[in-house]
């Protein structure tokens, strides 16, 4: 007997790559291409390291305030989390947590929800989107032990309208419905709303896009305050202190400034409709993204080949060598001026 048959053994996510030095064009992991809001420069340049000294704030203020007043819900709706990828792993092991139902997502999605499922041991069952990678809404009707979809979907970019995510509450009132909105911001409607209406139901935001903010790694969630109450019950019982206290003061800033969010977020959007037009011009075809990338499939060029001649000139985008989605790139949205290099790139190869 080794002492590794008592090792917990898991797979890893892998994410994308962080490629280092200068020039290159990183359209790989969804970033936001422009600064965070001015405000969140400067309190981190003010901040008091003599602060330090103390533990932060266990409940997560100021932040967890700020969010319930801009988004008028009560603190008590609101949980934070280092990253969405934090409190969703937190979601997994509060509320995923029948004995032998699977729980369901669909099988072209955020590739940490199988990861997570395998650390925590939480039976799973992969929904397949139809051919044009629409969610299958009957597929959530059967027993399971909870439901977790992103909308819109990653890497597809597809929007599902709210009428679909009430329809799968209603059928689900026994399990807890996470709706991923990582990407809710780039011109979706979001399930906000319901959360009055359905105790159940979790929906998970994030700083990392939207806000510009992916590497100070904050993470939010609105619910009903039971559910949230019980996602704080096993935060507090796994790390009490999650979110740093400058973490927790520069996010404020990032919130307050609406008019800077509006800002980016209206830029990230434009770009995108625009680069729509440049690759349908370029021959790719891609379903309509509501988000701040675009998951593309060219109709002579492998999407592996096109992968390795955009990195050898440092243009960094994603590939999966999964099945069904195979010959798709995800290119996230950069600034205008790293969009048209793409472009100009892809022109030459093509011969387009
Ligand atoms: N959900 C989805 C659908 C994502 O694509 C990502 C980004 N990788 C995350 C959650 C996690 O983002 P973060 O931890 O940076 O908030």
């Amino acid at each position: 007997m080794s002492w590794e048959a008592n090792v917990r053994k898991v797979t890893p996510y892998v994410a994308g790559e962080q490629p280092k030095g200068q020039g290159v064009i990183k359209l790989n992991t969804n970033e936001s291409p422009y600064p965070p809001a001015p405000g969140v420069a400067r309190v981190l340049r003010e901040y008091d390291a003599a602060m330090l000294r103390k533990y932060p704030d266990s409940e997560t203020e100021p932040l967890r305030s700020e969010l319930a007043a801009y988004y008028g819900v009560e603190r008590e709706q609101v949980f934070v989390g280092v990253g969405s990828d934090d409190v969703l792993a937190m979601a997994f092991l509060t509320f995923f947590n029948h004995p032998s139902l699977p729980v369901l997502f669909p099988d072209i999605t955020y590739s940490f929800y199988d990861v997570w499922a395998e650390l925590f041991r939480i039976p799973y069952q992969v929904q397949a989107l139809d051919e044009q990678f629409h969610i299958k809404e009957e597929d959530y009707r059967k027993p399971n032990g909870g439901v977790i979809i992103p909308n819109p979907n990653a890497p597809t970019g597809e929007l599902a309208p709210v009428s679909m995510f009430e329809r799968i509450l209603r059928a689900n009132p026994d399990v807890v419905v996470i709706v991923d909105e990582a990407y809710i911001d780039f011109g979706g409607e979001s399930c906000l709303k319901l959360i009055d209406q359905y105790e159940n139901l979790l929906v998970v935001r994030t700083f990392s896009k939207s806000r510009a903010l992916a590497g100070i790694r904050i993470g939010y969630a609105f619910g009903s305050k039971k559910l949230i109450r019980y996602l704080q019950d096993a935060k507090y019982s796994f790390n009490s202190y999650t979110m740093n206290s400058i973490t927790l003061t520069a996010g404020v800033e990032a919130v307050r400034d609406d008019s800077y969010f509006r800002e980016i977020t209206d830029k990230v959007i434009a770009t995108r409709e625009r680069s729509k037009k440049e690759l349908a011009a370029l021959g790719f075809s891609f379903t309509d993204s509501k988000s701040n990338f675009i998951f593309a499939a060219h109709e002579k060029y492998r999407a592996k080949e096109l992968f390795d001649a955009l990195r050898a000139h440092h243009i960094y985008v994603r590939h999966w060598d999964k099945p069904r989605i195979e010959n798709y790139l995800r290119i996230s949205i950069g600034t205008d001026a790293e969009m048209n290099t793409l472009f100009a790139f892809l022109k030459e190869y093509i011969g387009a």
